[in-house]
């Protein structure tokens, strides 16, 4: 089932002012992909020129430049497939431009015919297609994307963000993890500790809490000791942010849950997955790129004959 709906993105030949839309989409889209935009969109451009852009891959020897020309088709509108007809002597345009590659960027899919003439140009360059179908999967599965289908889709993407309210406002913005004494931030340094606060008698963990370590953990330890509970085990956060070891710890935090080692009051859940959907704020950061570049290889054409 769609969950954006690219009607939202005006129509292309309609002369109001918004006709560059799907174009001005399509810049914004391959920038959040990590490309750089080398010409247009030109408006009433024809002859299939839409965007010329440039990836930089970094190679052994030097880093290199690789221009694509993107072909935008805003079919959307009227439901229909891309045609053969819609892209005319593609190999003629990618040569006469310089460009080593070609990419369909299609708000509807792609005709049979097409995506044999496609595949038949895979001998002299590289060639994706980005359809409907992957351009969403790749908008909806990461922040930036989501920051991007929020402003050309309003209306479905609301829709879709009503149904799956929490992992989307987590990512929307930065969520800090503040101490639970003192309020500062632990995340961006990962200083601070997480402690398991439990009560002896029912051997159920009763929070579970960030803090600095020395000071804040101590006036919590003596906060919490009054009350009964007493620390039943804590972990450095810096630890946790390892992306290895973040795994490994909430593996940890299954399997004793399966094997009923662990039994935690409904605070001390609710708050141990706040702070695992957190931390991934820091863990995942530095993989989003190279994430979204992977996404880049789903658009290999067979995948869509
Ligand atoms: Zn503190």
């Amino acid at each position: 089932m769609p969950v954006l709906d690219f009607k939202e993105i005006t129509q292309a030949n309609l002369a109001n002012g918004l006709q560059d839309t799907f174009e001005m989409f399509a810049r914004d889209f391959f920038i959040m992909l990590g490309f750089q935009i080398k010409e247009g969109p030109d408006r009433g451009q024809d002859g299939g020129r839409d965007l010329i852009i440039t990836e930089k891959r970094e190679g052994i020897i030097g880093n290199t430049e690789i221009d694509w020309l993107v072909s935008c088709k805003h079919n959307a509108h009227s439901g229909r497939a891309v045609l053969n007809n819609d892209e005319i002597d593609i190999k003629g345009r990618v040569e006469a431009l310089g460009a080593k590659g070609f990419i369909g960027l299609y708000s509807t899919i792609i005709s049979s015919p097409l995506g044999r003439t496609l595949d038949g140009l895979k001998r002299y360059f590289d060639v994706k297609v980005f359809d409907r179908e992957l351009i969403e999967k790749i908008l909806l599965e990461n922040p930036k994307g989501k920051i991007l289908a929020k402003r050309y889709f309003p209306v479905s993407f609301s829709k879709w963000e009503e149904d799956h309210p929490r992992p989307a406002n987590i990512f929307f913005e930065y969520e800090p993890l503040l101490c639970k004494n003192c309020g500062k931030d632990l995340l961006p340094q990962g200083d601070g500790i997480v402690v398991f606060k439990e009560d002896p008698e029912t051997e159920t963990y009763v929070a579970f809490l960030w803090c600095c370590k020395g000071e804040c953990d101590r006036i919590l330890k003596n906060k919490y000791r009054s009350m009964g509970y007493v620390d039943a085990g804590w972990e450095d956060i810096s630890d946790i942010l390892i992306p290895g070891k973040y795994l490994a710890w909430n593996m940890a935090i299954l399997n004793r849950l399966h094997e009923d080692i662990d039994k935690y009051n409904e605070e001390a859940f609710s708050s141990i997955k706040r702070f695992i959907l957190r931390a991934s704020q820091m863990v995942l950061r530095n993989q989003n790129e190279e994430q979204i570049r992977r996404l880049m290889s789903l658009a290999s054409l067979p995948d869509y004959i």
